[in-house]
């Protein structure tokens, strides 16, 4: 049988493209939730709250006090590739943001209806703007398409709601709402134990006792022993802030809570990675933490892990991947090594001190 003949190829429209990236980058809420965060810590808030409906599925609020958004900014506020933490590509290698894709609030708005208040320090007001697909759209139709006066505290609040409502299938493969409020927590937990000098809420709609709750200015320790359990905090061992492998001049340093030999914690573990303040995942220095313990734990335990690197922003790769929960860097086995030493000492620091013994 004869082949049918080449279909014409042809150019994607600018709004599939963006359709297409928005639903990689928003898989699910907790990854809507991770953004929104990010901007909200990269304004400078010291203060932010959540609030979801439907585990972040039928809404998702996000209320912060950082510096707002200026008015004129608005347009171009969630069209893609539209950023003011970046200006060209040389600027990765000192990136002290979160954000620098510009496709947050972009992909955002294309799965979700999308409203913004925010006002700064220097505005009279504050301003309203709602979006679709990108684009700044009237409040009603006839209306211009433009930010409108309203009553606001300085800041910013973002309102996502009906997640997927334009991608039916996505949609219909959330079974549980309860199972996406569980991962918008542990991804807020996650930023509140690293980030303790912001308040952090975050609750159900309509209820008003939240699920997380932290003061501002606390600290590591009290706010594990909050959002875990006070024994946990009471089990781990600091790392201080150390610098890896001074020899090998890796620019790097580590610092975190960990599990002592003996954690009572064991059997459930966790596991928190920050490398230049972002949540990521790293197969590699988890399961180089994971055969260090192995030799303190008993088989089947696993360690509860709190670490936060520094590596200098020149030699981390942080745009790997849309959602940056993957990072390269240079040095890897040489920055574990360091890693593992440091976990080795605390614990080999807190043997001395105790009267159990090691299985080697
Ligand atoms: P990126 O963070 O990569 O720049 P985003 O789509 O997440 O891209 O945000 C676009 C821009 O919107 C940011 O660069 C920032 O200027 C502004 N912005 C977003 N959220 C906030 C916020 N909560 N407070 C102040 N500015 C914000
Ligand atoms: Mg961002």
């Amino acid at each position: 049988h004869e082949p049918a003949g080449p279909k014409p190829i042809r150019k994607l429209t600018k709004d599939v493209i963006n359709q297409i990236a928005a639903a990689e980058i928003i898989h699910r809420p907790s990854n809507a939730i991770k953004e929104l965060l990010e901007n909200s810590l990269d304004a400078g808030s010291s203060s932010i709250k959540i609030t979801l409906k439907d585990g972040g599925l039928k809404s998702i609020q996000i209320t912060d006090n950082g510096h707002g958004i200026n008015k004129a900014d608005l347009p171009l506020l969630c069209e893609r590739y539209a950023t003011s933490k970046i200006a060209q590509f040389e600027d990765l290698q000192s990136l002290h943001t979160y954000g620098f894709r510009g496709e947050a609030l972009a992909s955002i708005s294309y799965v979700s209806h999308v409203e913004v208040v925010t006002k700064t320090k220097n505005d009279g007001c504050g301003w309203k703007a709602i979006y679709q697909d990108g684009q700044l759209i009237p409040s009603k139709p006839g209306a211009p398409a433009e930010p409108k006066p309203t009553a606001a505290n300085d800041g910013t609040v973002i309102t996502a709601e009906d997640l997927f409502y334009n991608m039916p299938l996505r949609k219909r493969a959330f079974k549980s709402p309860s199972d996406e409020y569980t991962r918008v927590l542990d991804v807020i937990t996650k930023y509140a134990v690293h980030n303790p000098h912001v308040a952090w809420i975050c609750k159900k709609a309509g209820t008003s006792l939240p699920d997380v709750s932290t003061p501002v200015n606390s600290n590591i320790r009290a706010n594990i022993a909050n959002l875990y359990t006070p024994s946990l905090a009471n089990e781990l061992l600091e790392i201080p802030l150390t610098t890896l492998k001074p020899e090998d001049k890796l620019s790097a340093k580590c610092s975190g809570w960990v599990s002592n030999a003996n954690s009572n914690w064991a059997r459930k573990g966790g596991w928190l990675l920050f490398i230049n303040n972002r949540l990521v995942e790293s197969t590699k220095i988890k399961k180089a933490i994971d055969a260090l313990y192995t030799a303190y734990l008993p088989k089947g335990a696993s360690p509860w892990v709190y670490l936060s690197l520094e590596i200098d922003p020149a030699k981390i790769d942080v745009n790997v991947h849309p959602t940056k929960s993957e990072v390269h860097f240079l040095n890897e086995d040489e920055m574990i090594d360091g890693i593992i030493g440091v976990v080795q000492a605390a614990l080999a620091g807190a043997n001395t001190s105790r009267s159990f013994s090691v299985q080697t």
